[in-house]
């Protein structure tokens, strides 16, 4: 028996398919939307759709940028010869609150992952082979380090190293299946200076 409108059923049902949601939280997070006033619920949901409408994939880097591309390509202060290949903005985020890394980036917006069917197709990848046709001197890899991360840098390491670009890969220091942004700034600076040559 539905114990709730099927308005309520259906919202709980949108908030559960949230990454880190679990059927608890969705439930909390309907019933607090519920309780909040008209206002509150449409500054809400016109938040979610003008990120929607002007955020898009940097051109050149594919970060999420509301520019055509991002600031990090288009400062003239950044080293354009160093691409650091992250998985997500996030990560690039983490890199960025160092203050410390002078190249530019590129966001994998993903790892290959086979048991969840994502493959070399579903990343960014064809954008960062395009890029490395330019003068391009390294490539760090600083995908997480865990299983996906792991076959992503194996992946992309194989790709590059025959083009004769070196290949780094971030080192030590940063925790097995440790997700880069929760990762504090000494240690990925360390894992950064400690990179080690594929
Ligand atoms: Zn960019």
């Amino acid at each position: 028996m539905d114990y709730y409108s099927s308005y309520i059923t259906k919202l709980i049902e949108e908030f559960a398919r949230l990454p880190g949601i679990g059927n608890k939280s969705a439930q909390r997070l309907a019933f607090h939307v519920m309780n909040q006033s008209d206002e509150q619920v449409k500054h809400f949901t016109d938040t979610i759709l003008e990120a929607k409408a002007n955020v898009q994939y940097c051109k050149c880097c594919c970060t999420l940028t509301d520019k055509e591309i991002c600031p990090i390509c288009a400062s003239p202060k950044r080293d354009a010869s160093t691409i650091m290949v992250v998985e997500t903005t996030k990560d690039m985020a983490a890199y960025e609150k160092t203050g410390q890394y002078e190249g530019v980036y590129h966001v994998l917006q993903g790892a290959i992952d086979p048991m969840r069917g994502i493959g070399v197709n579903d990343i960014r990848l064809r954008e960062l082979v395009e890029r490395l046709k330019g003068d391009i001197k390294e490539v760090i890899i600083a995908t997480n380090l865990g299983v996906e991360g792991d076959a992503t840098a194996l992946y992309l390491r194989n790709l590059i190293k025959p083009t004769g670009i070196k290949v780094t890969r971030i080192a030590s220091g940063v925790p097995v299946g440790g997700d880069l942004e929760c990762i504090d700034e000494v240690t990925l600076l360390r894992a950064l200076d400690g990179r080690i040559e594929q």
